[in-house]
Formats: structure tokens, C-alpha cells, sequence
């Protein structure tokens, strides 16, 4: 069965072909580095890597690339605001420089805590200035650009297919984009958008700039995505993905950039991740739910967990966190290890079980059925453990919580000194030490069962 995915340029499902197979080239936006990496962005980030993982599943050789947003990313995603870096160093008294380092960092470590494979390619904004200042000289050329005297913008009118991914008419995103702040009186359209920025008036102390054919600047955020996307992966590209919110401002403008620069299909796919609230609401500062991986470890929770409750829901259906669904995730993932501890041979996988995953993962990722699919696997009596264990470990390819190295079950040698012990004190019914010895036990993290044959540790 063929891949079937939702794209949000068709709106509906379609079969996934790559242009090049096997090859797939996959884009996916990346952080913007000026603050702490929260559960939101995790559910994203796992959402790509367990597309990315079917994929290599299905036998793909995927070329994914994440970019580092490290520069001309403002407070609104429209051209209002300030640059979320500057801002943010302003505030810690820290470099721009610092500022987008410590929190890479924190990006990376938080991806690692999720066993989020690392993309192929992971360019930064500020390390590929001069392609975008070649894109943007190539929209000037083809008279789809225009100077102010603040800023380069794209001619959002030029565009007959502008606003073709959100399917709203340019009239009424018109109406849609705040123009409650007139930052630039010679900015044409309300839809036009800035590929560079001048370090002049408001954005005159600007801290990151480049020399540039406009004097010295720093580049918009969605020029970047585009350069860095053509760079590495070509002209047309088989998947790029995103959140749902950036479907109306920032994937609306990469297409029509990237289009108007060559003359091609940007993306033949686009893959939106739906929104993740805490608690029923949205994150926000104000509520300080903006919960991270630290908050986790802190609630002595594994940071895989976190993966299996992110696949009980459909990427595209918004997702509830509590902390109870990751506890329960948790006690999932506890009961999977539980039963990985005690596996030491590795039989065949079941081929039932194996094509009833892969036919969920094709039904545009339906990864809650793969969670059942896991679980049929586990109670399923008719099935030696061993070939459990080896579907266990194919399914693991996609599921990434790491089932190869959960620590093996073992009796040390004080267990089982503690085991006799504790047989004897039962034998001769001095149950105040055998209770004492049951506690020594589970200190030691076994479970311990009073069976017909004495004492037996889980
Ligand atoms: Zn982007």
C-alpha cells in the first residue's frame, strides 16, 4: 500500500511519489533560537521525525533538511514587530550571538531527550546571507520586488497564484492582515512582505546586519526558508512541513517567492502539524504553561513517553496535553520496557503484524493504530515472546523510544541472596523478615511474587 498523505495544497489525501525516488527531499521549518524549546514545538518536531522515519520505513532514502531561524524573525509574523533575537538579548543583556547558541543548545538537547533523529542537513539563517540576497536580486530582476526606503518587498500583487495554500483571495487577506501599525507608508500592498530589511529607522541599531546591493541589512524571515530550501534540495522539493500556523503568512509567502524566482513548483506536498494546547488553552506567558523537557524529567518521567502520547492523536487533529496523558503514557512505555527487559533472543518478525503497521502508517500516518497494532503484538498468546520481541524491534524503527536499550532484566548476586533469605524466613514463618526482605527487594526495583515455588522476581 502506497503512502497516503493529506497535502494542504490539494486539500485532501493523495498517494505520495517522490520526484526522484528513492530519494524524498523533505523541508522542514525550524526553530526560531530565542527562547526555551517547549512541549508545543516537541509535538511538531516529533510529528516531522515520524514522517521521516516511514519514509526510510517504506525505503526511501530521505534528504531532510531543518533549518536555525538565528535572524529576521519579528514578534508578528507579518513585517510588524521586533526581531525575536534582538529583543530577547535586549532583555538578558546578552549578544544576539549568545542568545541563538544557548538555545540552539537547548533545541538540540531537547530533540535528543525525544530521540528526534537529526535531519540530514541543519543550515543556519546567518550562514546562507549571501543566497538570499541572490533570490532577492533574481525577484528584482523579474519585476516581482520593489525598494523603499526601509526595506526590499515582495509585490504580493504580481502573484496571480498568491494565497493558492490558504485558498484565501489576496482581497481578503487584505482585510485579514493587521494594518492597525503602518510601518512603511511606501509599502504598496498590506500583503506585501519584506525579503530584506534596511538597517535604518526602526531597525537602525539592529545588531546582526550584512552589506547588501541595498545597503547594509539582515533578510525576512521567510526568504530564508526559501534559500536555504532550494540550496540543499533543488528548485522543487517532495515535502516541506510546518505548523498549521504557518499555513496564511509564512508558507504563503515562501511559495509565492520561491515560484516567482523560478518559475517552478515550490513544493509538490505540504505537511501541517496541528496545534498542541495545555490544559484546553493555549500556551501562553501569562499561564507559564509553556512546559519543557526539564518539567518532565523533573516529574521523573521519561522524555520518550512523550512520543507515545503525541501518536495517540492524529497529527492533524489539534492535541490536548495534561500531565496525566503523559503519565499514562509514561506506564506505556514503563510496560514496554518491562517486557524488553526480559527479552534476550530475537526471533522472526510476524508479517501480519508487521503489514497491519505499515498499512496504518500509509493511512496518512494513522499512528493511534499503530499504538494498537503494538499492543495486539503484546497480547497475543499464540506468539512466541522471541517473535514478539523482533516485530517489537521493527516497529521501533518508527515508534523511537529505544527498545534496543532498555537494560536487561537481571538477578545480581545480593537478589538472590536476599531471595533465599527470604525463602527461609517464610519456610520457618518469621513473616516480619520476610516483609523486611520484600522491601529490601523492591528497593532494589524488583517486583516481588509469592509463588508455590518460593519467592520470584519480576
Ligand atoms: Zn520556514
Amino acid at each position: 500500500m502506497a503512502l497516503k498523505l493529506y497535502n494542504t495544497l490539494s486539500r485532501s489525501i493523495e498517494e505520495f511519489s517522490p520526484l526522484n525516488p528513492p530519494t524524498v527531499t523533505m523541508y522542514a521549518c525550524g526553530p526560531t533560537v530565542y527562547d526555551f524549546t517547549h512541549i508545543g514545538h516537541m509535538r511538531k518536531y516529533v510529528g516531522d521525525d515520524i514522517l521521516r522515519r516511514t519514509l526510510t520505513l517504506l525505503g526511501y532514502d530521505v534528504k531532510h533538511v531543518m533549518n536555525i531561524t538565528d535572524v529576521g524573525h519579528l514578534t508578528n509574523d507579518a513585517d510588524d514587530g521586533d526581531d525575536k533575537l534582538e529583543k530577547k538579548a535586549a532583555t538578558e543583556g546578552k549578544t544576539v550571538w549568545d542568545i541563538a547558541e544557548y538555545y540552539t543548545n537547548y533545541f538540540h538537547t531537547t530533540m535528543q531527550a525525544v530521540n528526534v533523529l537529526a535531519p540530514t542537513i541543519e543550515p543556519k539563517a546567518t550562514s546562507h546571507i549571501a543566497e538570499m540576497i541572490a533570490m532577492v536580486e533574481r525577484l528584482i530582476e523579474k519585476g516581482f520586488a520593489y525598494e523603499t526606503a526601509n526595506a526590499i518587498y515582495f509585490a504580493t500583487s504580481k502573484d496571480a497564484a498568491y494565497g493558492k495554500l490558504s485558498g484565501q483571495k489576496l482581497a481578503d487577506k487584505e482585510v485579514a492582515v493587521r494594518d492597525d501599525v503602518v510601518i512603511d507608508p511606501d509599502k504598496k500592498h498590506a500583503t506585501d512582505f519584506s525579503l530584506w530589511f534596511k538597517r535604518v529607522g526602526r531597525f537602525a541599531d539592529h545588531a546582526m546586519y550584512w552589506p547588501s546591493p541595498w545597503g547594509d541589512g539582515f533578510p525576512g524571515w521567510h526568504i530564508e526558508c526559501s534559500a536555504m530550501s532550494m540550496k540543499y534540495l533543488g528548485e522543487t522539493i517532495d515535502i516541506h512541513t510546518g505548523g498549521i500556523d504557518h499555513i496564511p503568512v509564512h508558507h504563503e509567502n515562501e511559495i509565492a517567492q520561491s515560484e516567482c524566482a523560478t518559475g517552478y513548483d515550490f513544493v509538490k506536498f505540504w505537511v501541517h502539524h496541528d496545534f498542541l494546547t495545555v490544559d484546553g488553552v493555549k500556551m501562553s506567558k501569562s499561564l507559564q504553561n509553556f512546559y519543557n523537557i526539564d518539567d518532565i524529567v523533573a516529574r521523573n518521567m521519561n522524555p520518550l513517553a512523550v512520543r507515545l502520547m503525541f501518536m495517540q492523536t492524529s497529527y492533524r487533529k489539534p492535541l490536548n496535553f495534561t500531565w496525566d496523558s503523559l503519565e499514562l503514557a509514561n506506564t506505556m512505555l514503563k510496560k514496554l520496557y518491562k517486557f524488553a527487559s526480559h527479552q534476550d533472543f530475537v526471533g522472526d518478525v510476524i508479517g501480519r503484524y508487521q503489514q497491519s503497521f505499515i498499512d496504518a502508517l500509509s493511512d496518512d500516518l494513522n499512528t493511534s493504530k499503530t499504538l494498537a497494532v503494538v499492543w495486539e503484538v503484546i497480547n497475543d498468546n499464540s506468539i512466541e515472546d522471541k517473535d514478539k520481541w523482533a516485530t517489537l524491534l521493527s516497529f521501533d524503527q518508527v515508534l523511537g523510544i529505544d527498545l534496543m536499550h532498555v537494560h536487561k532484566f537481571v538477578i545480581t548476586p545480593e537478589a538472590q541472596m536476599l531471595v533465599e533469605k527470604r525463602d527461609e524466613a517464610r519456610a520457618s514463618k518469621d513473616f516480619a523478615t520476610s516483609d523486611e526482605l520484600r522491601k529490601n527487594l523492591e528497593a532494589l526495583g524488583y517486583e516481588v511474587l509469592d509463588t508455590a515455588d518460593g519467592t520470584k522476581l519480576q
